[in-house]
């Protein structure tokens, strides 16, 4: 369940000069209603990009009553489109990312090849985020426990959890423990 606050979001995106691009993806219908109902009173929204799975035809009617905004459906794991919309933004767009932390990771990569920082995104995920160690050995991605050291799944490798998290594996490396 998404708990955002009003206040979070006008926070967010009263901030002058800047315009938005919102993406969305695993949120209730309900839940993008009230969504919905916070932000349509913002000015500086650019485009509001929904995941497909939430195209529904109570909130598809809300929409088009609601929002001035133009919204485009995405397909998740197809980011082709979205990628190169990123670069043509002008400096001062900002991203605002809501929804399952794996669609989010990706976006926010996307966004990081496109010349974003993270500053100019403003991230609210939903759901636990998985944290994953990534074995030196075999490159293969472990659940994290709360545990120092792991035993990785494909090659039975004992692993030291170090401290670094590597943006590219989206993990923390595990070395071989001695
Ligand atoms: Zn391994």
């Amino acid at each position: 369940m998404l708990e955002l606050k009003d206040k979070d979001i006008g926070e967010n995106i009263n901030i002058r000069g800047h315009s938005f691009i919102f993406f969305i993806g695993g949120m209730s219908i309900s839940d993008s209603i009230a969504f919905f109902e916070i932000i349509k009173t913002y000015k500086d929204i650019s485009t509001i990009y929904l995941a497909e799975e939430m195209k529904d035809e109570r909130l598809f009617r809300y929409m088009k009553l609601n929002l001035e905004t133009d919204v485009i459906f995405f397909q998740q794991r197809s980011y082709d489109s979205i990628s190169s919309m990123l670069t043509k933004q002008p400096i001062g767009t900002k991203l605002f990312l809501i929804g399952e932390w794996e669609m989010i990771e990706d976006l926010k990569q996307l966004a990081i090849e496109a010349g974003f920082t993270e500053e100019e995104m403003v991230v609210k995920g939903i759901g636990m985020k998985e944290e994953k160690v990534f074995c030196a050995k075999c490159y293969h991605l472990n659940k994290k426990t709360d545990q120092n050291v792991v035993k990785c799944d494909n090659c039975n490798t004992k692993l030291d959890v170090s401290k670094h998290y590597s943006k590219r594996h989206k993990a923390y490396l595990g070395y071989i423990s001695m």
